[in-house]
C-alpha cells in the first residue's frame, strides 16, 4: 500500500485513521477518525473518561495503541497499531507542542531555563539564541519580567503562560491543549485562554481539549464530541452548539451549558 508522505505544507498536520487504545479489557479508543489542517483549531469536547486525554497521549506518541495509523506532518508516527522506533519517534515529537492540565513545569529550574531546556538539548541550538528566543516568547506571553523566577513564586496563570512558551520553544506544527485551564482559579483562565486565542489568530494549527465552550465557540473552525471512546459528532461551533444532531452531543451540552 503506497504511504502517504506529504511534503510539510500542504496535507493534514495530523491524520488518525482507525486509533483503538485500551487498558486492559477496557476499550478507551474505538476506532477514532480525525483530520486536522493547517491552521485549524479543533476544540475536542464530551464527557469524563469519554478518551480525550488518552487521544491527545496518542498523538504526540505518549500512549502506544493497538491499532490504527497516526501520520504526523505526512510522517507515519504510528502504522497499524506499532509505534515508530525511539529515534525516530523523539524526531517527530518536536513537531507536537503539548500543555497540560498541570503545567508540568521542572521546579528546579528558572523560567527562562525551562523554555531554553528543550531546544538546546533536543534541537541542538545554542544556549545564546535559545535564551533570545525564550526572552521573545515570554515578551509575547506577557511575562518577560519573569525570565529568572523560579515557577513555585507563579500564579497558576502565570505557570500555564510559561508551560505554552516552553511548547512553542520547540517550533512545533501543532500544539495540543489538555483542559489547560481546568486547574486554574476562574480570575486566571481568561489570561491563559487569551494567549491561545493569539496563537489561533497567528495561524497556529491547535487541538484543544477544554470545557470552556465561550473559548469553542469563538475561537474553534472545527468541534469534535467525544463519548464512550468515539467520536460521536463532529461540526462547526455553529452546528454542535445551536443544532447538535446526536443525543449524546445533546446531553452533554444540557449538562455543561
Ligand atoms: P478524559 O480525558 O476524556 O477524561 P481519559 O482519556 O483520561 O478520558 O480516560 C479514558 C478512560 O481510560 C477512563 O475510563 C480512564 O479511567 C481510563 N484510563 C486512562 N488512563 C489510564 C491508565 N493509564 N490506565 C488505565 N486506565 C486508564
Ligand atoms: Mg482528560
Amino acid at each position: 500500500m503506497p504511504q502517504a508522505q506529504t511534503a510539510a505544507g500542504d496535507g493534514p498536520i495530523i491524520r488518525i485513521r482507525g486509533l483503538k487504545k485500551s487498558y486492559g479489557v477496557h476499550t478507551v479508543l474505538n476506532g477514532i477518525d480525525f483530520d486536522v489542517a493547517p491552521s485549524q483549531v479543533v476544540v475536542v469536547i464530551g464527557p469524563s473518561g469519554s478518551g480525550k486525554s488518552t487521544f491527545l497521549r496518542c498523538c504526540n506518541g505518549l500512549e502506544q495503541p493497538e491499532g490504527g495509523t497516526i501520520d504526523i506532518c505526512g510522517h507515519r508516527l504510528v502504522d497499524q497499531g506499532v509505534m515508530l522506533k525511539e529515534s525516530a519517534l523523539n524526531a517527530l515529537r518536536t513537531e507536537v507542542g503539548m500543555v497540560f492540565q498541570s503545567f508540568n513545569l521542572f521546579p528546579h529550574l528558572s523560567v527562562l531555563h525551562n523554555i531554553t531546556l528543550g531546544p538546546r538539548k533536543l534541537r541542538g541550538v545554542s544556549q545564546q539564541d535559545a535564551e533570545a528566543a525564550a526572552l521573545a516568547l515570554l515578551e509575547k506571553v506577557g511575562l518577560a519580567h519573569k525570565a529568572q523566577a523560579m515557577p513555585a513564586s507563579l500564579s497558576g496563570g502565570q505557570k500555564q503562560r510559561v508551560a505554552i512558551a516552553r511548547a512553542l520553544a520547540m517550533r512545533p506544527r501543532v500544539m495540543l491543549f489538555d483542559e489547560p485551564t481546568s486547574a486554574l482559579d476562574p480570575e486566571l483562565v481568561g489570561e491563559v485562554l487569551q494567549v491561545m486565542k493569539m496563537l489561533a489568530s497567528e495561524g497556529m494549527t491547535m487541538v484543544v481539549v477544554t470545557h470552556e465552550m465561550g473559548f469553542a465557540k469563538e475561537v474553534a473552525d472545527v468541534v469534535v464530541v467525544m463519548d464512550g471512546g468515539v467520536i460521536v459528532e463532529t461540526g462547526t461551533p455553529q452546528t454542535i452548539f445551536s443544532s447538535p444532531t446526536q443525543p449524546r452531543t445533546r446531553a452533554f451540552l444540557q449538562a455543561v451549558l
